[in-house]
């Protein structure tokens, strides 16, 4: 969609110049959203940056091979991907809950709140009560709007999302967590991508694993059962890759070591079994 000009007709109709009408009110929106934009992607790199503290490393090395089966463990943890460490730090900051009883966002969020300016709190304090990573279907799209199908309870969001579709084509899944910054809504981080011929029975796993955790914990929500078992998607799309007899997870991840990543994992030397 391309702006009028200055002096050109506004859309709106009215027959007055865009800057006699519209043009004020479009530059407040737009600048109120490019601050949002930006607090929102300083939320992101600050919660990283938290998550990677030494304090959570004893944390780390225990639960890198929970959410990854086994395939990263202590041992090999620098080897990680730098998606695939934004994934798993996301699980990390939003899903596992600590030994305390607490997740690490809402730590976060207790901890840093004073040090952040208006725009960010904001965000912070909605970001605490974001829902679990889960599985969406694309359903359609245009540009950089998604309209995306939570593939359990059927929700419909419109995503916002910077780099637009990607490779996922219409009816094909992705991994992730969905956040609102303003008044969009965006992935909390980089998705994983199952295509078509990866999802097969991912649907009677997660219903499987609900129906057992229901059984246990009846008064459960969906959210509850999805913050528990959100790293059983990892664990199907890494099945999905292995009997594909590529390496996980996804295509589209670039195969870019992360340097800060391998920093703390190889400070991870002490947990290692
Ligand atoms: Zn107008």
């Amino acid at each position: 969609m391309s702006k009028p000009g200055r002096n050109d007709l506004c859309y709106c109709g009215s027959g007055l110049k865009y800057k006699k009408c519209h043009m004020q009110e479009d530059q407040a929106v737009e600048k109120e959203r490019s601050l949002n934009e930006r607090a929102g992607n300083f939320i992101r790199r600050d919660l990283l940056k938290f998550a990677r503290d030494e304090r959570f490393a004893e944390e780390f090395a225990q639960t890198l091979a929970i959410y990854w089966d086994g395939y990263y463990d202590p041992s090999n943890a620098e080897q990680m991907s730098q998606p695939e460490a934004l994934r798993f730090f996301d699980w990390f900051l939003f899903d596992h809950e600590l030994p305390n009883g607490k997740r690490l966002i809402e730590i976060y969020a207790e901890e840093r709140m004073e040090e952040l300016s208006t725009a960010q709190q904001k965000i912070a304090a909605d970001w605490v009560h974001v829902g679990a990573g889960s599985l969406y279907e694309l359903t359609a799209y245009e540009g950089q709007l998604l309209q995306l199908r939570d593939y359990f309870t059927g929700e419909e969001s419109e995503v916002y999302e910077a780099g637009g579709r990607g490779n996922v084509e219409l009816g094909e899944l992705i991994i992730t967590r969905l956040v609102p910054v303003s008044d969009r809504i965006e992935l909390s981080t980089t998705a994983a991508y199952l295509p078509a011929a990866e999802i097969t029975d991912v649907k009677d796993k997660i219903e499987a694993a609900k129906a057992a955790y229901l059984a246990e914990h009846p008064d459960a929500s969906h959210t509850d059962f999805m913050r528990k078992h959100s790293h059983l998607l990892v664990h199907h799309a890494l099945l999905e890759a292995k009997n594909q007899g590529r390496p996980p997870v996804t295509r589209l991840d670039a195969n870019r070591p992360d340097t800060k990543t391998q920093k703390i994992a190889r400070g991870m030397a002490r947990f290692k079994r």
